[in-house]
């Protein structure tokens, strides 16, 4: 990697983080800007906020030259934001992170030097959780994940990394609709290096995240990730064939010796839980994959923007295909053939 300045995108999730982006913007900036020979831009994703959040990244925007943003029409979660951020990327290299502080900026003097010695990826994990019950939750993720995946993810793997160019290229490029980030970059495989580092308690505000929108998320990475789970059915169907086997020798056996066997209830019962069981768990484990077969031939965006404004001293000029200019809204410019596509979608739905 020999040329210089290097150009730096960072891209920044928001949902309701109307308190946290002003002092992770000025924190963000005080680091960066004591990296040698470094541009860098902002790019915040609204994604679909009810709070004060979009004026505040009007704001910051019209302070800092650096800093870009795009607005969902409604919230499509912190996948959706991070891909659209990504998408209009325009650095040699880009981080994503969260914008509540939790990934700490003083951290990226040191990805970034990583990330100048030529590791493609520089992946932070986090050591520690903050709460008991997203940590045993979380425990339990990474075993099972890992059990079932061949890509291997360590426990505390955060969103908190930098991706080379060639790498994000390739990772945009990967054709399906339904994107668990953290496994796929995992997935490429390219050069990789990872730091650890302990979260701070949020900046401001709490966390949208619980159980349930996270065993979703987790749902879908191993849905991405591994179709082992399909395998479960005929592995249960091996044992259950076993065990009627074993059953029915032992009756032919008593049988011939003239054992009369005491009929009871409970054997029976067992016997239908344990096979009703089986077969509600692999028609449940099909359901999963089936959503996932029909997510992607829907093949829907991820995300619809509302609107977008381009840094003011942007490291690289968007493309923006004059039509589209005239189309978009007062601030609001296409920012690729991806994003156009999303907003002539708006478009056509008003
Ligand atoms: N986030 C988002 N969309 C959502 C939920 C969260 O863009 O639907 C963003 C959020 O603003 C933050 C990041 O994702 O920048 C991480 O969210 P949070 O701090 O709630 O997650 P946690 O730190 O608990 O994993
Ligand atoms: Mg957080």
């Amino acid at each position: 990697m020999s040329r210089y300045p290097h150009t730096l995108s960072v891209v920044v999730p928001c949902y309701n983080e109307a308190a946290n982006i002003p002092a992770l913007i000025s924190t963000l900036a005080k680091v960066l800007g004591e990296v040698e020979r470094l541009q860098y831009e902002i790019i915040l994703v609204d994604d679909g906020s009810t709070d004060d959040t979009f004026n505040a990244l009007k704001s910051l925007r019209d302070t800092n030259p650096r800093v870009s943003w795009i607005r969902f029409v409604r919230n499509f979660g912190k996948e959706a934001a991070l891909l659209a951020g990504m998408k209009s990327a325009r650095g040699d290299g880009v981080v994503t992170m969260d914008a509540d502080l939790q990934h700490p900026p003083e951290l990226l003097p040191e990805m970034i030097a990583k990330w100048k010695e030529g590791h493609d990826i520089v992946q932070t994990v986090r050591l520690g959780r903050p709460t008991v019950t997203s940590s045993l939750w979380g425990q339990c993720f990474y075993l099972l994940l890992n059990w079932m995946s061949d890509v291997p993810l360590a426990d505390g793997t955060a969103d908190y990394r930098l991706i080379s160019r060639r790498a994000l290229d390739v990772l945009l490029a990967l054709p399906e609709n339904m994107k668990f980030l953290r496994g796929m970059v995992a997935w490429l495989g390219f050069p990789s290096v990872s730091i650890t580092f302990t979260a701070p308690n949020r900046h401001a505000g709490k966390t949208t995240y619980n159980v349930r929108s996270l065993t979703g998320l987790a749902t879908d990475a191993i849905v991405t990730l591994t179709s082992k789970p399909l395998n479960l059915a005929l592995y249960i169907a091996g044992f259950t064939l076993l065990i009627a086997v074993l059953y029915g020798a032992f009756v032919l056996f008593a049988f011939s010796r003239g054992l009369v066997l005491v009929k009871g209830w409970t054997s029976t019962i067992l016997l239908i839980l344990f096979l009703g069981t089986a077969n509600l768990f692999c028609t449940g484990v099909l359901g999963l994959y089936l959503r996932a077969v029909l997510a992607e031939t829907r093949r829907r965006p991820n995300y619809v923007i509302s609107d977008c404004a381009p840094a003011s001293i942007p490291i690289r000029p968007w493309s923006i295909p004059a039509e589209q200019v005239a189309n978009s809204s007062p601030v609001g410019v296409a920012l690729d053939d991806q994003h156009s596509s999303s907003l002539v979608q708006q478009k056509e739905r008003k």
